[in-house]
């Protein structure tokens, strides 16, 4: 860092800013984590400097002997975490391997299911503006009015279209997912099933939520959310199953080129890390923060959809106020609490707009903070969003990032 501070102040002022930021606020935004040092230190190393299209002991230049190593550690111990017989860990970003398995599966045209956007889904699951519901023909299905998956209707909606692929996973969605129902219901109408886990990754990991792996043909995830892991993405599957995609291929050269090696070197570091037994302890701690925060939102009189949450996150709802998700997202900044607004289900207002927030627990439990502490974070919002007291709201955040300093 002093580096850049010497060569280029007005780059590394916006870094500190950022540090401060991170320090001084409560991050609830449910996709961030803060990963540890030796992850960001093999982030920010000398392995950005090498080109290494292909894979360990094919590559397409020289003098890839070291970061062959890198890549096999980092692809050994994805295996080992995840209990999968393949992995590629070279996509850029969850995004790409989303992308990658559609190029592998997929021809321009074919319909396929995911989760809507406005539903919890992620863009990159058929959302028109993605290239996902540009080339392709995607059949979404959502929740039902509770806020849960309904899969008797995810059957009746496949039975219909007849999907080549469907896709279980989601981006603001708080209850366990089913990945043995939606492999008979996949199963049921001849579909490939891809799980996408990026947001329960960690959770997984740690043995706290169902692993997709032996039911979905393929999994993808991103390695920077519950994972806590540098900015990226993975796909897993069969030995079998990727004989028959060769996932590779389609990452390079289908839709990569040379892969971030600093970034796999910061995977690598990010597993070794969810293997122990340390993390289990944290996946439990943020499945136990983020009830520990529905709760108490509930008694602090806000509704939460489908009335908690079973994983890392929760949506409010905040349609019974005259406020909006965007409002509230902003008026909570200027306490330093950090989230993002979300579309509810049967949300009346526009997804820039929405009547909701969603707020997750990965990178408060990160920093150390424990149950008790979720009930002064319910109490700071409800005094920010229905009390107008932004004062005494400030003084509580101000109060828990003290107790749990960051970075130091
Ligand atoms: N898949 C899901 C379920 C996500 O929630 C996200 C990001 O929020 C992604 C994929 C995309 O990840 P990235 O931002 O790394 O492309």
């Amino acid at each position: 860092f002093s580096e850049v501070k010497n060569y280029d102040p007005e780059v590394a002022d916006a870094m500190q800013d950022e540090l401060s930021r991170q320090r001084n606020n409560l991050e609830l935004i449910a996709s961030e984590n803060l990963v540890s040092k030796a992850v960001m230190a093999a982030m920010g190393s000398h392995l950005t400097n090498k080109y290494a299209e292909g894979y360990p002991g094919k590559r397409y230049y020289g003098g890839c002997e070291f970061v062959d190593v890198v890549e096999n550690l980092a692809r050994e111990r994805a295996k080992e975490l995840f209990g999968c017989e393949y992995v590629n860990v070279q996509p850029h970003s969850g995004a790409q391997a989303n992308m990658a398995v559609f190029f592998a599966v997929l021809n321009p045209g074919d319909t396929y299911m995911g989760m809507s956007l406005d539903h919890g889904g992620h863009l990159s699951h058929g959302s028109p503006v993605n290239m996902s519901g540009k080339y392709y023909n995607c059949v979404p299905y959502g929740v039902n009015d509770e806020g849960f998956l309904d899969y008797d209707e995810v059957l009746r909606i496949a039975k219909e279209c007849s999907p080549k692929l469907i896709i279980a996973g989601a981006s603001a969605y708080a209850r366990s997912i089913d990945f043995k129902k939606f492999r008979e219901i996949a199963d049921e109408v001849g579909a490939v099933l891809m799980v996408d886990m990026a947001h329960i990754a960690g959770l997984v990991a740690a043995g706290v939520h169902q692993s997709p792996i032996p039911y979905a043909h393929v999994t993808t995830t991103t390695t920077h959310k519950t994972l806590r892991g540098p900015r990226g993405g993975m796909i897993m599957c069969s030995n079998e199953i990727n004989e028959k995609y060769n996932f590779n291929k389609a990452i390079f050269p289908g839709i990569q080129g040379g892969p971030l090696m600093h970034v796999i070197a910061g995977k690598a570091v990010c597993f070794k890390e969810a293997l122990s037994d340390d993390f289990k302890e944290y996946g439990k701690q943020v499945v136990r923060n983020a009830e520990a925060l529905a709760k108490a939102l509930i008694e602090e009189g806000f509704d939460i959809v489908s009335g908690g949450t079973d994983n890392h996150l929760m949506l409010v709802d905040l349609k019974k106020y005259d406020l909006t998700g965007k409002e509230a997202e902003k008026v909570l900044d200027s306490v330093h609490i950090t989230c993002n607004k979300n579309t509810v289900p049967n949300d009346p207002k526009s997804p820039f707009v929405t009547s909701g927030l969603r707020l997750g627990t990965p990178a408060v439990t990160t920093r150390g903070l424990k149950e008790e502490d979720m009930a002064v974070i319910a109490r700071a919002i409800r005094l920010t969003l229905l009390d107008q007291k932004l004062e005494e709201a400030k003084q509580l955040v101000k109060e828990l990032t003290a107790k749990y300093p960051l970075y130091e």
